[in-house]
């Protein structure tokens, strides 16, 4: 049976490179991945970047009230009449046609919680690996509400690790405004969106409550 993967971290854990490397990994073998991320994200619109300079356009973008396993059916339905098409001339039988070998989703702590249950859908139903990437918690500590349900319903949790600036790992995401830590604001605030420049850093739960004065949320 297929299953939903969540892979999670704070902020400049290598997310999006872990991503971009899992569907190198699928197309290095000849399979078809798909690849998808929240309208939400403005940063790079359809694009995921890996900080170490890789990026790439996603197949198809999730808006906030979308169908996401209706949006999946009919791209997948796509990679199977490009396949089709693609290979000559004997029909092939119709249990081994190419199909999509697994779903990635990037931000998917941005997915709506129903969003989330496609997905375990997508994974149990459709019989198609389903692996989102995304944060676990904002800048106050909270989860995202596409993480919360990720970390509920997920078949496997990972987490993928990066460093505090004292070296211990990095647990939550401190959020500055024009360089200084701010602790109040609304749980999204992407760099355009703002007007004083909003930067993130990763920090174990020390050096956060030593930074937001023992402040959670
Ligand atoms: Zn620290």
């Amino acid at each position: 049976m297929a299953k939903l993967y969540f892979r999670y971290g704070a902020m400049n854990s290598g997310k999006s490179t872990a991503l971009l490397q899992a569907a190198y990994n699928y197309e290095e073998r000849g399979q078809r991945v798909l690849l998808a991320k929240p309208e939400i994200d403005t940063k790079g619109a359809d694009k995921i970047a890996s900080r170490l300079g890789v990026e790439r356009t996603v197949d198809f973008l999730v808006a906030p009230e979308a169908d996401l396993r209706a949006l999946f059916t009919t791209h997948r339905a796509r990679v199977r009449r490009e396949s089709d098409s693609a290979l000559i001339p004997d029909p092939v039988p119709s249990g081994s046609r190419p199909d999509v070998a697994c779903l990635l989703i990037d931000e998917a702590q941005f997915l709506m919680p129903a969003q989330v249950d496609d997905l375990l859908r997508i994974a149990v139903n459709d019989g198609i690996p389903v692996i989102a990437y995304g944060i676990r918690t904002d800048f106050q500590t909270s989860a995202f509400p596409g993480s919360a349900r990720l970390l509920e319903i997920a078949h496997s949790l990972e987490e993928l690790k990066t460093i505090c600036r004292c070296g211990s790992k990095a647990l939550f995401n401190a959020r500055l405004v024009g360089g200084r830590f701010v602790f109040d604001g609304d749980q999204v605030a992407i760099d355009e969106l703002s007007p004083d420049r909003v930067t993130y850093e990763s920090m174990c739960a020390d050096c956060y409550l030593s930074e937001s004065g023992g402040r959670l949320r």
